[in-house]
């Protein structure tokens, strides 16, 4: 029988996805017992999602002219990247990064970047609505390169 190479086994880098939801807190939670238990880095990432408004049928377009700027963004960014390093500082993570851009998509191509093997997140973010998985959450276990661990909130 082949012998199991534990350290194969092993997560090392994992990536937790955070919007500030109940259910991200969960996902914070399991996520540093694992990398407790693997002896993992781990890092927390949260994405300033751009509103995007249709023009054509299968074409949008990042940002709203008139109302989302340049400066409103880097406002939002900075705010969320405060926020974020409370948090991480709360619960002793070194690592964290707030990004702009599409959530579904860019926390992929973070984790593919960064080399992680783990991501894990909640099954549902801030909207909550709990009868079916998250629209991020899917389009993550779709479309990432390596295991992703959708951690749900109790009833
Ligand atoms: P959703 O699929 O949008 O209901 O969210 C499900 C999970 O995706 C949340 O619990 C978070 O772990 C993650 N997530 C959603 N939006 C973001 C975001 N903007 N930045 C980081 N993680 C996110």
């Amino acid at each position: 029988m082949e012998k199991l190479d534990i350290n194969n086994a092993m997560y090392k880098q994992v990536l937790v996805a955070v919007d500030f939801s109940e259910n991200s807190y969960l996902a914070i939670e399991k996520a540093q017992k694992m990398a407790k238990f693997c002896g993992a880095n781990i890092e927390l990432i949260h994405v300033v999602e751009i509103p995007t408004y249709p023009i054509l049928e299968d074409v949008a377009v990042m940002g709203m002219p008139g109302i989302w700027d340049d400066d409103i963004a880097k406002s939002l960014i900075s705010a969320s990247d405060e926020k974020l390093k409370k948090l991480a500082n709360d619960i002793d993570v070194i690592s964290f990064k707030t990004i702009e851009g599409i959530a579904s998509i860019d926390i992929v191509e973070y984790a593919k970047q960064n080399k992680c093997d783990l991501i894990v997140m909640g099954t549902h973010g801030i909207s909550g609505f709990k009868a079916l998985i998250g629209s991020t959450t899917n389009s993550i276990v779709n479309h990432a390169c390596c295991d992703v661990l959708a951690v749900k909130l109790k009833d």
